[in-house]
């Protein structure tokens, strides 16, 4: 669903004509070989491609206002080869609309000290021909991110591609839909906010559907369809004779099947990224979506309950900036604490719907009662998640501005059967330690829902941030309380 490679990051090179025609030649060579390397470098997601020098005010406006109109194009990176009068780059600045990485690097890794003359300093003068165009970025005060380094170090790529992961986290959010069956669960207050906001910040709409719509999508859905879908679950998952055709609960898990073909059907018709609905209106509906949540997740799609349509955008966005990473980007809910002191941890569910991909080993697809919304018995997969390096992520709304709060954490595997727990758990422990990670949470007015990743690191979400223009907040290893306070606290004065 997400291919990353079809998108492409422009790579401009600034120069002037000050040098005479056999140094621009050099410079046109080197940075179509720079761009190339870069494209066919395994540790970059994206397409990145060689755009001609730019050497005058009205080819660089003119290169950069392609970017802003090319559909594929997700950011340009931006290279002073030589000395480029930043000057000239005022125009095209003051257009570009699309993300900005400014590399700083150097054809020669090394001076050639033996050869080295003034032909070579005139050719290979990025230490301040960047330095000069730094300027201008920052005098415009235009955001982007700095990556330093020799363009064939591994590290200076894997740099490049968190911050084109994120680019393209962005650019999916352009034009997104995503659909919301009913409104905010009643009376609750982090899970709302402004739409409109939203959709002039960040490029996506929400738009609210009739659960009615829905039921009429899924009482269309062919008999043969559920019955291939029916055979996929009994394939994929554990699951109790009971269940399956013929057996004496297998109703439920029929109606399941219907329930993930129509709202399939309706994402798909109506070219939607993602959704939220909630079991405060299901009417008509025989049970609350749960294991057609967590597939439809698995396959990419953005999603959080009880109509929270911010962390369903944010979950599908960190869906597109891990793509093809190891690990699952998910719905996730702090749901109740283990509070040993000598052990603390929090353990992170949903009442149904956890997404499949963070699945570890086979999941149990089982039928239990809900205990709220009053609907039939709801079928979902249940099943442990693997321990590691992760983070959670929250999208809320302060009124005046959008904060991104992140907060890293150590997942750890159960130890325990939990064999009452009828839904998919992970266990974590906060960084810097529970107490600290708790607290800083919930002054930063941190949800209850979260995007949690497995595989994007705080980089990713801070160069996202930086895109979107996101306050962007961060709880980790180093987080001290005062100090955190302190920040927030800055931070009102910075937005006020
Ligand atoms: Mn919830």
């Amino acid at each position: 669903m997400i291919d990353l490679k079809k998108l492409q990051v422009w790579f401009i090179t600034g120069t002037q004509h000050l040098y005479g025609e056999e140094t621009l030649k050099q410079v046109a060579e080197h940075a179509e070989e720079v761009a190339k390397s870069l494209s066919a470098n395994k540790e970059i997601s994206v397409t990145v491609v060689y755009k001609p020098i730019v050497k005058t005010t009205e080819e660089i406006f003119e290169t950069l206002q392609q970017a802003n109109i090319d559909e594929n194009c997700i950011g340009v990176i931006t290279w002073m080869h030589t000395f480029s009068p930043a000057k000239m780059w005022i125009r095209g600045l003051n257009v570009l609309q699309k993300p900005l990485l400014h590399l700083h690097t150097q054809f020669n890794r090394d001076i050639p000290w033996n050869t080295i003359d003034m032909d070579f300093m005139n050719l290979n003068q990025s230490a301040h021909g960047d330095r000069e165009f730094g300027f201008m970025v920052s005098r415009m005060r235009k955001d982007r991110k700095v990556v330093v380094g020799h363009w064939q170090d591994e590290d200076v790529a894997k740099q490049i591609d968190v911050w084109a992961r994120a680019a393209a986290g962005w650019h999916d959010w352009q034009g997104a839909k995503f659909a919301r069956f009913g409104d905010n669960m009643r009376y609750v207050a982090v899970t709302d906010g402004d739409k409109v906001e939203a959709e002039m910040k960040f490029g996506f709409a929400v738009n609210t559907y009739g659960i009615g719509d829905l039921v009429a999508v899924i009482n269309s859905i062919s008999e043969d369809a559920i019955q291939n879908l029916l055979k996929e679950y009994e394939e994929t998952y554990e699951m109790s004779a009971d269940l399956k055709t013929g057996g004496e609960r297998h109703a439920s898990v029929y109606e399941a099947a219907k329930i993930e073909l129509g709202l399939r059907k309706f994402l798909e018709d109506g070219n939607f990224k993602g959704f939220s609905d909630t079991f405060e209106d299901l009417h008509g509906m025989v049970q609350l979506p749960g294991i057609a949540a967590q597939r439809l997740m698995a396959d990419g799609y953005g999603f959080a309950g009880e109509g929270d349509w911010k962390t369903a955008a944010l979950v599908r966005a960190c869906k597109v900036m891990g793509a093809g990473l190891p690990g699952g980007n998910a719905f996730m809910e702090d749901y109740t604490y283990h509070f040993d002191p000598a052990n603390a941890m929090v353990l992170g569910s949903h009442m149904l719907e956890v997404d499949a991909s963070l699945a570890k080993g086979k999941a149990s697809l089982e039928v239990h009662p809900l205990g709220i919304g009053g609907k039939a018995d709801p079928a979902r997969l249940v099943f442990n998640v693997g321990s590691g390096d992760a983070l959670n992520a929250s999208l809320i709304d302060m009124g005046n501005r959008f904060r991104l709060l992140v907060n890293e954490v150590k997942a750890v595997e159960t130890e325990n059967e939990l064999p009452n727990l009828p839904v998919a758990r992970v266990l974590w422990k906060p960084l810097p330690d529970m107490k600290t990670g708790c607290a800083a949470w919930i002054y930063a007015g941190g949800a209850h829902h979260t995007a949690y990743s497995q595989n994007l690191t705080t980089e990713h979400l801070a160069d996202f941030a930086n895109i979107a223009g996101l306050e962007y907040v961060n709880i980790g290893a180093e987080t001290k309380i005062n100090q955190f306070r302190n920040e927030l606290q800055w931070n009102e004065v910075f937005y006020k």
